[in-house]
């Protein structure tokens, strides 16, 4: 069994961009430029965000923190959209989700310009990953197709379950799973009403797991030598943390390690790579590597 650790090839790649960054400066380029609105005091988004400004500051690109009461409207809300996509010094930027409920998250974003959706969840960039043309690719199945690929992990013509559908982790996972210049793999998605799951999963080379239910993939679903992707990030409560909480993956990993080639761990395994890719799409958002 070998560890696929998230942390350590997040660290590589964000010198790779740093190193990027710097050639580009010393050539008299733009530094790139990622702004992150936050609305809001959620214990969770306060420090993803914390975390995105702290890898801006690690890859050498400007960041711009805009935050927000709770009580902001959408009007008010939208309107820092439409100011930030016609700021041409902001190369990329993110609305951090999840918004409070009086705010209709798909209006923000699809007001935001898709040139500038480091985040993917635009329907142009989502659509255009769905026939395989460049654009922004949600971060968190880029960041574990980026690890499938650094640990050279086969995914061509192999059988790949993800658990779970959802527009930022599932769905895209399974098209990029089956697109012939990603996974190129044979795909099965199951979600709360399959009723074959438990046995799908015995079948699989390779099983991502991101439903958000600690300890739910147990040895006896995953055959031997499978690799097992766990994305799954529930805060569950422990006393012995100074924050009251440690983070649980939907993978049981005590006795399902034993049994994989892979797997990867939680904390440290896809949370990290999460953030690098976001960084690595605003690298591109500063290149114009795929809108002018
Ligand atoms: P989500 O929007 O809540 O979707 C969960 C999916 O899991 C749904 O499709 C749901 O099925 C399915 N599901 C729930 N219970 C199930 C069960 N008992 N059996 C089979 N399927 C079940 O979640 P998400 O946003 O994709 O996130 C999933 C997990 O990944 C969460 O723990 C989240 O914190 C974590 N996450 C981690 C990162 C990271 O960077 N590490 C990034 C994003 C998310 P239905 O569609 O039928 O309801």
């Amino acid at each position: 069994m070998e560890l696929i650790d998230g942390k350590a090839t997040a660290a590589t790649i964000k010198a790779e961009i740093k190193q990027e960054v710097d050639n580009i400066v010393a050539q008299g380029g733009k530094r790139p430029h990622l702004a992150a609105i936050l609305v809001g005091h959620d214990g969770g988004s306060e420090t993803y965000v914390k975390n995105k400004v702290l890898a801006c500051e690690a890859c050498g690109f400007e960041s711009t923190l805009i935050r927000f009461e709770d009580d902001i409207t959408e009007e008010e809300l939208l309107a820092c959209v439409a100011k930030l996509n016609n700021d041409d010094d902001v190369d990329g930027f993110i609305v951090q989700l999840p918004l409070p409920k009086h705010i209709n998250e798909q209006r923000v974003i699809e007001a935001i310009d898709y040139r500038k959706d480091v985040d993917g969840f635009h329907p142009i960039n989502v659509g255009r990953m769905a026939i395989g043309l460049p654009c922004f690719i949600s971060a968190t199945p880029l960041g574990i197709l980026t690890l499938l690929q650094r640990y050279n992990i086969p995914t061509s013509g192999q059988k790949c379950v993800i658990l779970g559908r959802s527009n930022i982790v599932g769905k895209p996972m399974a098209q990029l799973m089956m697109q012939k210049q990603y996974g190129d793999a044979t795909v099965t998605v199951c979600h709360s009403r399959s009723k074959t799951l438990k046995e799908e999963c015995q079948k699989a080379d390779i099983v991502i797991a991101a439903i958000g239910k600690p300890n739910f993939v147990t040895a006896d679903m995953v055959k031997e030598g499978a690799t097992v992707i766990d994305v799954g990030t529930t805060r569950v409560p422990d006393a012995t943390r100074k924050s009251g909480f440690r983070l649980n993956g939907d993978v049981k990993f005590d006795e399902v390690a034993p049994k994989c080639r892979y797997i990867t761990p939680v904390p440290g395994g896809v949370g990290p790579m999460t953030i690098c890719m976001l960084m690595l799409n605003t690298l591109a958002a500063g290149k114009k590597e795929f809108y002018k």
